[in-house]
C-alpha cells in the first residue's frame, strides 16, 4: 500500500529497529516508547485495522497471536507485558495498518487512560 508508514517498514523501504520477521509478520521496535521494551507486531499485509479484516485474516491473526509471548520473550520482557491494538478514531489509532503494540518492564496501569 502506497504512503503507508508500516508498509514501508514491512518492505524495509524505510529504516526501524527490527526485533523479528518472516514472511508474514514483522515486528520493530515503536519509534516513542511508552515502557522500557515495547515493539510492535503487524502483519506484512496491508489491512488498515480490525475493522477491515476478513474471515481469509482469520489464520494470520492466530499465527500473529501465537508469536506474541515467544517475540515477548526475545525482547526481554519478564513479569508479564500488555498487548494493545488501538482501533479508529476514539482509540487514537494514528497509522492506519493494523497492529499490535507490546508493552513491558513497568507496572501497567488499569484501566487504561
Ligand atoms: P497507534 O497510535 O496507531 O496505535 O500507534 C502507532 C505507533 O507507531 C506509535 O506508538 C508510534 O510511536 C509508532 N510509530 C509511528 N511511526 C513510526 C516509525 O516510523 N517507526 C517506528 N518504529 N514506530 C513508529
Ligand atoms: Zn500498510
Amino acid at each position: 500500500m502506497a504512503d503507508c508508514i508500516f508498509c514501508m517498514i514491512a518492505n524495509h523501504e524505510i529504516p526501524s529497529n527490527v526485533l523479528y520477521e518472516d514472511d508474514k509478520l514483522i515486528a520493530f521496535h515503536d519509534l516513542s516508547p511508552q515502557a522500557p521494551v515495547h515493539f510492535l507486531v503487524i502483519p506484512k499485509k496491508h489491512i488498515e485495522s480490525l475493522d477491515a479484516v476478513t474471515p481469509e485474516d482469520a489464520e494470520l491473526l492466530g499465527y500473529i497471536m501465537c508469536k506474541i509471548g515467544e517475540l515477548a520473550a526475545k525482547a526481554g520482557i519478564e513479569n508479564g507485558y500488555r498487548v494493545v491494538s488501538n482501533n479508529g478514531e476514539n482509540a487514537f489509532q494514528t497509522v492506519k495498518h493494523l497492529h499490535f503494540h507490546v508493552l513491558g518492564n513497568r507496572p501497567l496501569l488499569w484501566p487504561p487512560g
